[in-house]
C-alpha cells in the first residue's frame, strides 16, 4: 500500500536534547497509517476518520523551518502516522539531509521496499522498527487493528533488511499481556537478532510476571 501524491504532515514538535551533541530534536508526524493499534498515541494523525479534520503543514513550511531550526537541532525524527506509506518519502529526507540535519526513521515495518530503499542511500543515520507483538499473526492482528497475515511477513522482511543493513536502529516491542509465552518471546528474541534487542532477563522478567498474573 502506498500513498499517492505528497506526504502529509500533521505536526512538528520540538524535543528537548536527547541525542549526544546536546541539541534539541524535531519530530515530524506524518498523516496516515495502515495500523489501528488500540494504544495510538497519535490517532488524529494516523486513523483515516480523522485525517481531514486538521490541516496538513506543507513540505516547504517543514524545510524553511528546519533551516532556521538547524543551528539549535541536530536530528529530524520522522514518526506518524507511517511515513514509509509515502511514495515521496526518499525525496523529503534527502531534502533534509541536505539541510546537514541527522534523519531518524520510526516505523511500523510494513514497508520494506520503502526500508531498503532508504537504507540504500544513506537517507536514514536510525532506524526505529516498532514490533507490535509476538510473531503469530492472531496476535499481531489483534494489536494492530488489522488483519496481519501479509503484514507480518512484511515486518519480518523489514525486521531482516534493517538488522542487516549496518544502519544504526532499535527494534522495540510491547508484548500483548494475556497471550505471551517464554516461547514466544524466546522466538521473537531470536529473529530480532539477540541480546540488545530482547534481553534474556526481559524475557524471563516479563514471563514470570505473566505467570504470576495468571
Ligand atoms: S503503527 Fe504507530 S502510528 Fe500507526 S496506529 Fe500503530 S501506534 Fe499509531
Amino acid at each position: 500500500m502506498f500513498y499517492v501524491g505528497k506526504m502529509r504532515i500533521g505536526g512538528i514538535v520540538k524535543r528537548e536534547p536527547s541525542v549526544p551533541e546536546g541539541k534539541a530534536t524535531v519530530e515530524i508526524q506524518v498523516k496516515g497509517c495502515n495500523f489501528k493499534c488500540s494504544y495510538c498515541k497519535h490517532y488524529e494523525l494516523a486513523y483515516n476518520g480523522f485525517l481531514d479534520r486538521t490541516a496538513d503543514i506543507s513540505e516547504t513550511i517543514v524545510i524553511s523551518y528546519l533551516m532556521r531550526a538547524r543551528q539549535t537541532h541536530s536530528t529530524v525524527i520522522i514518526t506518524g502516522g507511517e511515513p514509509t506509506l509515502y511514495e515521496d518519502l526518499p525525496d523529503f529526507l534527502s531534502e533534509i539531509k541536505a539541510l546537514g540535519l541527522k534523519v531518524y526513521v520510526k516505523t511500523n515495518g510494513t514497508n520494506p521496499l520503502m526500508l531498503k530503499k532508504i537504507i540504500d542511500k544513506k537517507l536514514a543515520d536510525h532506524i526505529f522498527l516498532a514490533i507490535k507483538s509476538d510473531l503469530t499473526a492472531a496476535d499481531y492482528s489483534t494489536v494492530s487493528g488489522v488483519l496481519s497475515d501479509v503484514y507480518l511477513e512484511s515486518v519480518l522482511s523489514s525486521v531482516s533488511i534493517v538488522r542487516d543493513s549496518g544502519v544504526s536502529h532499535s527494534f522495540c516491542t510491547r508484548p500483548l499481556i494475556g497471550t505471551i509465552t517464554e516461547e514466544k518471546l524466546t522466538e521473537l528474541s531470536s529473529v530480532l537478532g539477540g541480546d540488545e534487542k530482547v534481553p534474556n532477563e526481559l524475557v524471563s522478567e516479563l514471563t514470570k510476571e505473566y505467570l504470576q498474573a495468571n
